[in-house]
């Protein structure tokens, strides 16, 4: 189905990323943008070439010509807005987390789902083709039965990101809302199991104010008893990212694949023998995953993460911040 688009934020990811996958989706078009100043919505709309800034949430909601939107404001603001555009019969693609409760999140999924329309979350690993090609290894049984995962996804976070990320507790900051969620997307991806306890340990590394996480590491168990260990950060400039599954007759090593840009590579390791895996194509991740929404909201198939999967990984990363606060392992909520 052709989309016109209502972005609702005028975030640096819609502009960096979004507002192009949109529009190289076909017939895909961005209608109007609303932000919170007058002002800024105005210039967002001439600097990317947006028809109209509107200038509430209902007067977005109601242009008949929006018939999807995109929500990527701070991750407190998802929650009231994706419900609004559910009540409006709009298909929503929501950033991730798609809330900061799971009591939001789950009602987010129910009023999607009430309303018929589709939402899908932005989690956008599951459409690399580097993590693609992993899953597919995974599933073929090329490592045989799975032993463990290990994920790190440890970045420096640029600094015009050290924004309401690394100050605002309140608009939902920190590494685990804002890095542990993708790793958990990507885990039950990769793994097609279910995340079930976690238990986690953070710290504050001058990144983030007192108080916010900007480094965890942790441990989670899936529904399968598949061990899994993470370690996040905006703190590591060098590091580099990783994801490595291991298995009774291999090992799969994703390197530097947790980046937006299609970019990576994937190892296959057997003993001592270590060879590259190919990567039959490189596409962007984020329009893929906007064909795929497209696709959907037409009714043929899914998002590439749907609300279930939003519900996941948010429900995970708050356990995970559960965990920290209360130095115990805690259970994972399921929809
Ligand atoms: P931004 O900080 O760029 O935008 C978030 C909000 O901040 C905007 O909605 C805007 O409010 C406000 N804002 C933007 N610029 C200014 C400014 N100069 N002064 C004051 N306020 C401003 O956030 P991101 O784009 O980094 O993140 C937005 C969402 O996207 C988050 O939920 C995040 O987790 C997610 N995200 C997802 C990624 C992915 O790969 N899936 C990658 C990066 C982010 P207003 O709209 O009212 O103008």
């Amino acid at each position: 189905v052709r989309l016109r688009w209502g972005l609702i934020g005028a975030s640096s990811w819609a502009a960096e990323w979004m507002i192009d996958a949109f529009r190289a989706v076909e017939g895909g078009a961005v209608t109007a943008v609303l932000s919170a100043s007058a002002e800024r919505g105005a210039r967002f709309a001439q600097d990317h070439g947006i028809p109209g800034a509107a200038a509430s949430l209902d007067e977005l909601l109601g242009d008949p010509d929006v018939n999807a939107v995109y929500v990527s404001t701070t991750n407190d603001l998802h929650a009231e807005q994706v419900l609004a555009a559910a009540a409006a019969g709009k298909h929503v693609l929501c950033e991730k987390p798609i809330a900061t409760t799971v009591q939001d999140a789950r009602r987010m999924v129910a009023a999607c789902r009430e309303a018929g329309v589709v939402l899908g979350v932005n989690h956008h690993l599951r459409s690399q083709d580097t993590v693609r090609t992993m899953r597919s290894l995974v599933a073929s049984g090329e490592i045989g039965d799975v032993l463990s995962a290990r994920c790190a996804h440890l970045v420096s976070l640029p600094p015009q990101r050290r924004t309401w990320r690394t100050t605002r507790p309140e608009a939902g900051a920190g590494a685990v809302l804002d890095l542990t969620v993708h790793d958990v997307d990507t885990l039950r991806f990769l793994l097609a199991d279910e995340i079930d306890t976690v238990s986690a340990l953070t710290v504050t590394q001058g990144v983030a104010a007192s108080g916010i996480e900007d480094t965890v590491v942790g441990a989670m168990r899936t529904r399968g008893g598949v061990p899994v260990t993470f370690h996040d950060a905006f703190t590591h400039a060098h590091s580099g990212t990783a994801l490595e599954v291991h298995g009774t007759t291999g090992t799969l090593v994703g390197q530097d694949l947790f980046g937006p840009e299609p970019s990576g590579t994937v190892t296959l390791r057997r003993g001592a023998v270590v060879r590259s895996v190919p990567i039959p194509e490189r596409r962007n991740a984020y329009e893929r995953t906007v064909e795929r929404f497209a696709a959907a909201a037409g009714g043929d198939g899914r998002p590439a993460a749907d609300g279930a999967d939003g519900f996941a990984s948010t429900a995970t990363a708050i356990a995970v911040l559960a965990s920290a606060a209360e130095g115990r392992a805690v259970a994972v909520e399921h929809l």
